[in-house]
């Protein structure tokens, strides 16, 4: 069947720059997207064009205007981007009609393809992204992509909302995080550091904003941070007018690990976060107590808010979010949200409640599979499945934690990570319910085969396994255990990352503390070791011990060295050396992980890329 042709232009094209060495300019060029390739080609007068490139449709992970307050060096001034197999390619159009035109094509030829969660709204430009400021061309986005396309999803003219009217002027301020281009008739334009009253701000995405020309219209809320505190007043974690010894007094009284609340810092226009915990402090601070944090903004020129570590978000919200995920430097993870006039919300309202509970009824249990940490591992069924249940050993698991994690892990799904299927907590032993990997864990896999595999199976686990990091990469999860023992074999010999986040419901001691005996220290990076800071980039540094196992065939790492002689050549710069069945060029993304930077080692992403270049060889 032949191709339908569905658009045809010229842009202007700037050139991708595929290698860092590659030359950076802009063409003018032919496009045609068909059914199956977006071609283009170099327009010769008198002759018929030259094609200069066809990208694949199936290859094409995103497709969507660039927003931008860069000066642009060509005659078309309307940027879009198609990110395909590894490559940017953005192309200029001439006008934005023209620029929706092509973005709603190629976004509705390529809907079902694997399409990435989140995007780059800004170029890559200069050694790095101009929006989230990430220094990997491969890094994960940093806006939720969105391949509907934008403008379909935008809510209807809302009808003034007489609620709206009764609340004070302050509260509807929002200022412009950047500049903002109208796609569409009913969008407002923005201006960079200007403020704008909110008018309504329902809908997730879409909120409707008047300039000081009494200009309304559309935005996305992503552009736009609420210029006062007092608009956190929806969400359930703000409190106002409270002190610090209120918040104390509160979250004393709310007696849970991670209770908090955001409150007004003394000084003024500053937040803080205030959190519980009954972690064991480094200088003798008394236990339980609560650790306040003010937020912090960077200097990066645009608004830009960190906690206790240099993670930078756009807006408080999203720093909450996060870090109600991720402890990520803090004592805690942000658990329960406390308000003063209900204490925790946690249990109120909870739409996910019972989709992640498992009925006893529906669980057949049956021999035993292993144990670990938790307790035994069995193999059961559940919905005419095969199933592998994890019985929880009392006082092995802080289990109210746990039930609350569940549903974020649940939410976790990749083909390459081992599927939590639900928790049953009817039942005592309380057991988590995961996908059945016939074959068992990655580490006794390979020690049973050694000898049988082929260095091309063994990358292809390496690959596996970073498909899967990837994912939990790009979903701000981090691992903090990774090692082939957590790692699962299928029935066709795919391997699959499990136990992931786990490690912090362990109870024991002698696990979490990187000065006892059953801390993984061997997979753990520097800075795990020395202040218990994990990160995707600490991830990396355990899949490149990961790798050493796969390539050793399941070798113990430093097999005769105790933690300590470990920690010490470590700190010396001494490494793992080179497996014998390892080609040198898999050997030096072990060492990439091994850096003793965190932001020196490559990403998941980047390491996912070079993998698979390695293994079309
Ligand atoms: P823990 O997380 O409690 O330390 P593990 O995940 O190490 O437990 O599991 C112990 C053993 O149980 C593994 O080595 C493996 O043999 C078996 N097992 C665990 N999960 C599964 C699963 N999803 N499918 C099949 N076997 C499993």
């Amino acid at each position: 069947m032949f191709p339908r042709v569905i658009l045809k232009g010229t842009m202007i094209k700037k050139s991708q720059q595929k290698r860092r060495t590659s030359p950076c300019n802009y063409k003018e060029r032919f496009f045609v997207l068909d059914t199956q390739d977006l071609k283009y080609s170099e327009p010769r007068p008198g002759r018929r064009p030259m094609v200069k490139g066809c990208i694949k449709l199936y290859t094409i992970k995103c497709a969507e205007i660039v927003c931008s307050d860069v000066p642009i060096p060509c005659n078309y001034k309307y940027p879009f981007q198609v990110f395909h197999g590894d490559h940017y390619l953005y192309i200029f159009a001439p006008d934005n009609d023209c620029r929706q035109r092509w973005v709603r094509a190629l976004k509705e030829e390529t809907k079902n393809n694997n399409l990435v969660p989140k995007y780059h709204p800004n170029f890559w430009m200069d050694g790095k992204w101009k929006c989230c400021l990430q220094t990997e061309k491969l890094a994960a986005g940093c806006h939720v992509y969105n391949p509907v396309g934008s403008a379909s999803k935008k809510p209807l003219p809302l009808l003034p909302d007489p609620e709206m009217e009764l609340r004070d002027e302050v509260q509807r301020t929002v200022i412009a995080l950047q500049d903002y281009t109208p796609l569409g008739d009913d969008d407002l334009p923005l201006q960079k550091d200007q403020e704008y009253m909110l008018i309504n701000s329902s809908h997730s995405e879409w909120w409707a904003v008047e300039d000081d020309q009494g200009h309304t219209g559309f935005v996305p809320c992503t552009y736009v941070a609420v210029k006062s505190g007092k608009n956190f007043e929806r969400f359930e974690w703000y409190n106002k007018n409270i002190t610090r010894g209120g918040a104390e007094d509160l979250l004393m009284k709310e007696g849970k690990e991670g209770a908090f609340m955001v409150r007004d810092s003394r000084q003024a226009g500053v937040y803080t976060v205030s959190v519980f915990t009954k972690a064991p402090g480094s200088n003798g601070e008394k236990n339980p107590r609560v650790k306040h944090y003010q937020i912090r903004q960077a200097e990066t020129g645009e608004a830009a808010f960190y906690l206790a570590e240099k993670y930078l978000f756009s807006t408080i919200p999203e720093l909450i979010h996060y870090h109600q995920h991720n402890a990520a430097g803090l004592i805690t993870r942000l658990r329960h949200p406390v308000s003063q006039d209900g204490g925790s919300s946690q249990d109120i309202c909870d739409p996910f409640k019972d989709q992640w509970e498992v009925d006893p009824e529906e669980l057949t249990l049956g021999q035993e599979l292993g144990s670990g940490q938790f307790g035994l591992v069995l193999e059961g069924r559940w919905k005419e499945k095969k199933v592998a249940v994890k019985m929880i050993r009392e006082e092995c698991m802080s289990d109210e934690e746990f039930k609350e994690e569940a549903r974020v892990m649940m939410r976790v799904a990749h083909c390459k990570l081992v599927q939590l299927y639900g928790v049953c907590t009817q039942r005592s032993p309380m057991c988590l319910v995961f996908e059945f990997m016939e074959k068992g864990c990655l580490s006794e896999y390979l020690r049973a085969k050694k000898g049988r595999l082929s260095q091309d199976t063994l990358l292809g686990m390496c690959l596996d396994v970073s498909e899967g990091m990837a994912y939990l990469e790009s979903s701000n999860f981090i691992h903090r255990d990774l090692a082939a023992r957590n790692c699962l074999v299928s029935k066709n010999n795919e391997v699959k990352v499990s136990d992931f986040g786990m490690t912090r419901f362990v109870l024991d001691d002698q696990y979490t503390s990187s000065q006892c005996s059953k801390f993984p220290v061997k997979w753990s990076a520097p800075e795990v070791i020395k202040y218990c800071k994990f990160s995707s980039k600490s991830d990396v540094w355990s899949f490149g011990v990961l790798m050493w196992e796969v390539f050793t065939e399941g070798r113990l790492p430093y097999e005769n060295r105790t933690n300590s002689e470990v920690v010490e050549s470590l700190n010396s710069g001494l490494r793992l050396l080179k497996p014998r069945l390892a080609p040198d060029a898999v050997h030096l993304l072990m060492e990439w992980c091994w850096k003793e930077k965190p932001e020196d080692r490559p990403s998941f992403a980047l390491l996912l890329h070079e993998l698979a270049s390695l293994s079309n060889l």
